[in-house]
């Protein structure tokens, strides 16, 4: 009953390698995601600042110099906002492998975790079967222990982790049936009278005759 909590953290830790291997597939597919937004934030920023150049030289009056300046410029922001384009469509692409690994592990994972959380369902049936068994025999002692003297019920706890069984047989020629030891005739006798809890003379037990 005592190791059921700690089977269930084992069955438990079962999943750990998927779990694992899930959290990786999803931070790597996150990163290729920003990766991603980023370049598109660049081909945006690029072309928004392609178009404020393009409004100053409709609205302005300037030199010659200066409006092919701007052009050039232009051209190097028009080259900048393709380059950021193809990275992200590049990235795009490699986030497709990367989604199909973030669904695989999540197979795995669920389908790990199916076999395990049956096997803990089992333990905790199993649990609650033994607890009950458990908590009714308390029940039980208590009512049988409700009748016995407290100084042989003393005596009885303290042996019964030492000499189990603690209520040995007493053969007829007087042998203590738990450690075979022969018995002075007043312990044969005191048996034999049946009226009190008589321990054996060497290892205490408690001894019955048959009758
Ligand atoms: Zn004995």
């Amino acid at each position: 009953m005592k190791d059921i909590p700690a089977r269930k953290a084992q069955e438990n830790s079962r999943l750990d390698g998927a779990r694992l291997a899930l959290a990786e597939a999803k931070a790597n597919l996150v990163e290729a995601q920003l990766a991603e937004k980023k370049c598109e934030t660049e081909a945006e920023e690029a072309r928004a600042k392609i178009r404020e150049l393009r409004i100053s030289q409709s609205s302005n009056k300037m030199g010659n110099n200066e409006y092919r300046d701007i052009s050039i410029r232009c051209d190097q922001l028009q080259q900048d906002a393709d380059a950021a384009d193809n990275r992200g469509q590049a990235l795009m692409e490699e986030k497709i492998p990367l989604e199909e690994a973030v669904k695989k592990a999540q197979a795995r994972l669920d389908e790990e975790s199916v076999g395990v959380n049956a096997y803990i369902q089992e333990l905790d049936e199993r649990l609650a079967e033994v607890t009950a068994e458990h908590d009714e025999l308390q029940g039980r002692r208590r009512e049988c222990a409700a009748k016995v003297p407290p100084d042989a019920l003393a005596k009885y706890d303290r042996l019964r982790t030492r000499r189990w069984p603690v209520l040995v047989l007493l053969t007829d020629d007087d042998v203590c049936d738990g450690c075979h030891m022969k018995q002075p005739p007043a312990v044969a006798q005191a048996v034999r009278h049946n009226d009190r809890i008589v321990g054996c003379s060497e290892c205490g037990r408690f001894l019955y005759r048959e009758v």
